[in-house]
C-alpha cells in the first residue's frame, strides 16, 4: 500500500498542453476519482501515474519513491481498462496467472494469489473458462482479478464501466467499492460520470482543460463548488 503524490505535473503533446501543473495527493487507502468532461486530461494524468506517458515536467511519487522516470513495470501499479484486454485463448486462471508468471513467480505462489483474488471477486467457478464464455460483467471481474493478483500499491481505473449496460454498471460500481473496502489499497478512478464520481470517491478531483478545479469530499464539492464550472458540472445549485 502506498500514497500517491503529483507535484506540478504537466503534459504537452507538441505545443498542446493537455495537463497543466497538477498538484494532487492521494492518501494510502484512499479512493480518489478524477472527474471532468471528455478531453479534459483525465486519462493522460492516469497514464502518467502508470508510466504509460512520460510527464513533460513535474514529479510523481508513489509512497516514498520518486517514480517520474521509472518504467511502468517498476512502479507496482495495476491499471484496469474499459476494454478488459483479456487474452482470448487463455483460460480465466491463465489470464490471472500470466502476469505473475512473467514476473517469475513460482507455481505455488501463483496458485495462492489466484485463489485469493478469485475468492474476493467471486470468480472461482469461472477459472476454467475462456473469455468468450463470459458475460460482460464476468469479464470485468476477471479484469479486476488480473489487477488484484499483482497486489499493487495503487489501482488505476480508466472509465472501466463505460462498455457495460446501465444495470451492470451499477452492479460493477458496487463490486469496485466492495473491492476497495476489502483490499484497502489506494485507488485512482477516472470517469466523466458525475454519479459514479459522487458514489465511489472518498474525494473527487474535478478537472477542466487540463487544470484541477477543485479537490474535496463529494458532498463538500457539491455544497461548496469552487466556481461556476464545478457547480454546473457536479449539478449543484449556484
Ligand atoms: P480525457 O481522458 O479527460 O477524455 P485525455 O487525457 O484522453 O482526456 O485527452 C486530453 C487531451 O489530450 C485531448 O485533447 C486529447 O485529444 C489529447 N491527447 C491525448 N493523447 C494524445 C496524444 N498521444 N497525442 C496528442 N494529443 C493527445
Ligand atoms: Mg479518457
Amino acid at each position: 500500500m502506498a500514497s500517491v503524490g503529483l507535484s506540478g505535473v504537466t503534459k504537452a503533446f507538441g505545443d498542446l498542453v493537455v495537463v497543466r501543473s497538477v498538484d494532487l495527493t492521494v492518501a494510502e487507502g484512499e479512493f480518489m476519482v478524477l472527474v471532468g468532461p471528455s478531453g479534459c486530461g483525465k486519462s493522460t494524468t492516469l497514464r502518467m501515474i502508470a508510466g504509460l506517458e512520460e510527464a513533460s515536467s513535474g514529479t510523481i511519487r508513489i509512497g516514498a519513491r520518486d517514480v517520474t522516470r521509472l518504467e511502468p513495470r517498476d512502479r507496482n501499479v495495476a491499471m484496469v481498462f474499459q476494454n478488459y484486454a483479456l487474452y482470448p485463448h487463455k483460460t480465466v486462471y491463465d489470464n490471472l496467472a500470466f502476469g505473475l508468471r512473467m514476473r517469475g513467480a513460482g507455481k505455488a505462489e501463483i496458485a495462492d494469489r489466484v485463489a485469493r483474488a478469485a475468492a474476493i471477486l467471486r470468480i472461482e467457478p469461472l477459472l476454467a473458462r475462456k473469455p468468450r464464455q463470459l458475460s460482460g460483467g464476468q469479464m470485468q471481474r476477471v479484469a479486476l482479478g488480473r489487477a488484484l493478483v499483482r497486489e499493487p500499491d495503487v489501482f488505476l481505473f480508466d472509465e472501466p464501466l463505460s462498455n457495460l449496460d446501465a444495470k451492470m454498471r451499477v452492479h460493477m460500481r458496487d463490486e469496485i467499492a466492495r473491492l476497495h473496502r476489502e483490499v484497502g489499497t489506494a485507488m485512482i478512478y477516472v470517469t466523466h460520470d458525475q454519479v459514479e464520481a459522487m458514489t465511489l470517491g472518498d474525494r473527487i478531483c474535478v478537472m477542466k482543460d487540463g487544470v484541477v478545479q477543485q479537490v474535496g469530499a463529494p458532498l463538500a464539492v457539491y455544497d461548496r463548488p469552487a466556481n461556476r464550472f464545478v457547480a454546473g458540472f457536479i449539478g449543484s445549485p449556484e
